[in-house]
């Protein structure tokens, strides 16, 4: 196999406990392995300096919440926003979910029309499939290029002034394209539509800066970026999540309450009812630290030299076919001829490869590529040249023993 790009590690593979030598991760677009520091900063907040935010007047308590809110500064710093425009969520479907309710739920009138891709995740199609059923509202749906990209001149021809949101995925989660966000933003604008950028494979894979992309909503999951599971974050323009009603009712979420009338919180906190993931926003404060030490150019370009070769070694098999676009950032779609990808898998796996086969939760995607799904390889800031030398030689017995 001849190296045409550099993918030498960026040297964090001893950071990764739970990657043991030999064992060659390439699900990182399902979720990311941790790094110790995100580790630790869990177990300090569970173990040391635990208490709950945001109501306690003893000194833990008023650490916690200054951590907590330290937490949501950082993350308005990491994605361009400001700080009373972040809201801490489950992940990105919540966030996605609490724009569909509180936002479209509110602004769409039967006859409108929102716009997506045919590349989204469910999480991006089935929570405005339930807010235009109960409003009347219609979706319609962009189609891909040849090679796999969100077409954006299409989209151009499709806009309305109908249009009231357009939701797309920043890069997606089967075919690693990577959309042009300021561009997409723009066409939209240029109707009145609103936009949501579904940030989950792109924030742990490129620097993102909402302010300058222009959109209006953006999501992402923490446990993508090197962080815990069940915390994540909608970053919401400030004049828009103001208006918007909350999302659940209950503690915190609340400014006055009496059984005559309740009056709500200002954003962010309006969206936050009940008591928060603290640990979870402490882990996503150091996961985000994680990457900005490592540098999130550095990261993007090490991936981007990771596709490159894993398609062009990929490619010099007879037997698989590649999906998505040669600059797709960080994944690799493909099908092996007459072997499902279940099956590529599992005979990975033998070789202590792990990759994803099924049909990532885009089923409309997998329907337009015409197959009932693929097999797919991630990469993460752990990767290197020697995980793709093992995912080659795995399908070279894929291969034979498929004959
Ligand atoms: N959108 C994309 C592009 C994704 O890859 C995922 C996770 N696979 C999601 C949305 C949903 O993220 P979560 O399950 O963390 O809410």
């Amino acid at each position: 196999m001849t190296v045409t790009a550099d993918t030498r590690p960026l040297d964090v593979l001893a950071d990764f406990p739970a990657i043991p030598a030999g064992w060659h991760y390439l699900d990182t677009a399902a979720t990311s392995q941790k790094p110790q520091p995100v580790l630790d900063a869990i177990n300090r907040a569970y173990g040391e300096t635990y208490a709950t935010v945001h109501r306690g007047v003893y000194q833990r308590s008023a650490d916690m919440t200054l951590a907590y809110e330290a937490a949501r500064k950082r993350v308005a710093a990491f994605l361009g926003g400001r700080e009373e425009e972040v809201v801490f969520v489950r992940g990105a479907t919540e966030g996605i979910n609490l724009v569909a309710q509180c936002w479209a739920g509110t602004q769409l009138k039967a006859g409108d029309r929102i716009l997506l891709s045919t590349l989204e995740h469910h999480s991006n199609i089935v929570p405005w499939q339930m807010v235009a059923e109960r409003v009347g509202a219609e979706i319609d749906v962009v189609p891909l290029t040849a090679d796999q990209r969100i077409d954006l001149d299409a989209m151009e021809a499709m806009l309305t002034e109908r249009h009231k949101l357009v939701a797309l995925a920043h890069v997606s989660n089967v075919l690693g394209s990577v959309l042009d966000a300021k561009h997409a933003t723009a066409l939209a604008h240029k109707v009145g539509g609103k936009v949501l950028l579904d940030g989950c494979q792109a924030v742990p894979r490129m620097a993102v800066n909402v302010a300058e992309i222009g959109c209006d909503f953006y999501v992402m999951s923490g446990h993508k970026l090197y962080g815990p599971t069940g915390i994540g974050v909608l970053w919401g323009r400030y004049d828009l999540l103001d208006g918007m009603p909350p999302y659940q009712g209950g503690g915190s979420m609340i400014d006055r309450v009496t059984f005559a009338k309740t009056t709500y919180a200002p954003p962010p906190g309006r969206f936050e009812a009940g008591t928060p993931h603290i640990v979870g926003v402490v882990g996503l404060h150091a996961a985000i630290d994680y990457v900005d030490d490592i540098g999130l150019d550095r990261i993007h370009a090490h991936e981007t030299a990771l596709v490159t070769q894993a398609r062009e070694a990929l490619s010099q098999l007879n037997s698989v076919k590649l999906f998505g676009p040669a600059d797709s950032a960080g994944i690799v779609s493909f099908a092996v001829e007459g072997v499902h990808p279940h099956d590529v898998a599992t005979i990975l796996d033998e070789g202590n490869v792990a990759i994803r086969a099924g049909h990532h939760c885009a089923q409309p995607l997998m329907d337009a590529l015409g197959v009932p799904a693929t097999a797919r390889a991630s990469f993460g800031v752990y990767n290197g040249a020697d995980d793709i030398a093992a995912l080659v030689a795995g399908i070279e017995r894929v291969t034979r023993i498929f004959g």
